[in-house]
């Protein structure tokens, strides 16, 4: 029925220069999306507007799921959009539109008219009133409500003139690309998925890293994390995603260092392993999917400790959320079934049963010294074998 969309996007933050950045990167990530929906698409913009207009058959449905994973986009409005400008005509058309979209012509409905293009012949509150009548002529069940409408007739004069009646909500955000890259540390949990999928909202590119430990962890494990890296690249675009092996850092950490302070100096390593990442790819912070006082890893001592390695700004996007807040996050972004399947992660594996709550730097320190022989050239090796990959959404 409808051959167009009539695309809204937030207009906070985006003002002067930016806002042809912010336009150009979501009409670039829209038709990026839409390549892998069947059918032709034109996007076009209008000052404060995008149109989609399919150039050939398509698949709504399709369209329409694809256009509601694209960040920055607030409203996608089935539209008409039409050549048609005499008054006259337009309201004859518009006309017809509600004939064939309404089957049931007995709702309340107002006109709500955008004159954008001042030099159409009306104004907004003439459009408004004159159509409203002509509607009404034309289907005399129908009532006018301007306070509480069951349906609302938009109809917008711009250089392009389109109406439509019905708005699927985006997922706003900003428009991936426009806010610099980050280096999303992604393990096979609940959270971190769910932090990529936070922080690429907010217009920032993605590049991830994962610690696996063959053959204490499994194929299966590192799978789960690329399907679920997949995921989140339906939403953040092409992720490259680097695969480390860290076993041998982890056995060496194991061997020379107390257990019960075995996580957090792994994740001083990791965080060391991933800014090496971070400053090959350009990124310009790290983003974890920690949360205060989730784990023994996560209390605030812990993190501090943690963080201490760190030369880059370490974004944490989930740090206030309960774990149930964040399972409902994940199951709206489609990440919760794969990240509840069996397969452990590294941390898992060699986690202490009694982990340290209340770290102290000093200590851990001290302890890390043990380490001084070798750690070095095993973080190389660790570096050096990576296996990257760019992940992308499935056709
Ligand atoms: P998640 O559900 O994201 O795995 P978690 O509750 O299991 O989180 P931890 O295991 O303490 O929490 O990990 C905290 C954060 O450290 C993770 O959110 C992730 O960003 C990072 N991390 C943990 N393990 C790995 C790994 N194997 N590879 C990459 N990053 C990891
Ligand atoms: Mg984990």
């Amino acid at each position: 029925m409808y051959k167009a969309f009539l695309i809204k996007y937030g207009e906070i933050g985006i003002k002067g220069k930016n806002r042809r950045l912010f336009e150009d990167a979501l009409i670039k990530n829209i038709k990026i999306a839409l390549d892998r929906v069947e059918g032709e698409f034109e996007v076009t913009r209008e000052q404060g507007r995008v149109y989609v207009e399919a150039k050939s058959e398509f698949d709504y449905d399709r369209t329409v799921e694809a256009l509601r994973k694209v960040f920055g986009i607030v409203e996608i409005c089935p539209a008409c959009l039409t050549e048609t400008r005499d008054f006259e005509d337009l309201a004859k058309e518009i006309i017809e539109f509600i004939d064939r979209t309404y089957e049931k012509k007995d709702f309340t409905f107002k006109v709500f008219a955008k004159r954008a293009d001042k030099k159409y012949p009306m104004n907004s509150m003439e459009i408004n009133v004159e159509l409203g009548s002509r509607i009404l002529d034309a289907f005399p069940d129908l009532k006018v409500d301007v306070h509480k409408p069951e349906i609302e007739l938009n109809v917008e004069i711009r250089e392009v003139v389109s109406y439509y009646s019905e708005s699927i909500k985006g997922l706003g955000g900003m428009p991936v690309g426009t806010n610099g890259s980050a280096m999303l540390l992604l393990s096979g949990g609940i959270d971190s998925p769910v932090a990529g999928y936070m922080v690429a909202k907010r217009g920032v590119k993605i590049d991830a890293v994962y610690f696996h430990a063959p053959p204490y962890t499994s194929e299966r494990a590192k799978k789960k994390v690329i399907d679920l890296c997949r995921i989140v690249s339906e939403y953040a675009g092409p992720i490259r995603l680097h695969i480390v092996n860290f076993t041998d850092t982890q056995l060496e950490i194991y061997e020379k260092c107390p257990h019960d302070q075995l996580t957090i100096i792994m994740r001083r390593y990791m965080m060391k392993i991933a800014e090496a990442f971070a400053d090959k790819d350009g990124s310009l912070g790290l983003v974890t999917g920690e949360s205060i006082g989730q784990v023994a890893s996560q209390t605030m001592h812990s993190m501090f400790v943690t963080n201490e390695v760190c030369k880059y700004p370490v974004y944490r996007p989930l740090i206030g959320f309960d774990k149930q807040e964040i399972i409902e996050k994940s199951l709206e972004i489609g990440t919760y079934e794969t990240s509840i399947l069996p397969f452990e992660d590294c941390c898992t594996i060699f986690v202490a049963k009694h982990p340290e709550t209340k770290p102290r730097l000093n200590i851990i320190k001290k302890n890390e010294e043990n380490l001084n022989d070798t750690i070095d050239a095993l973080v190389q090796t660790a570096i050096d074998t990576t296996e990257t990959i760019v992940v992308e959404p499935e056709d």
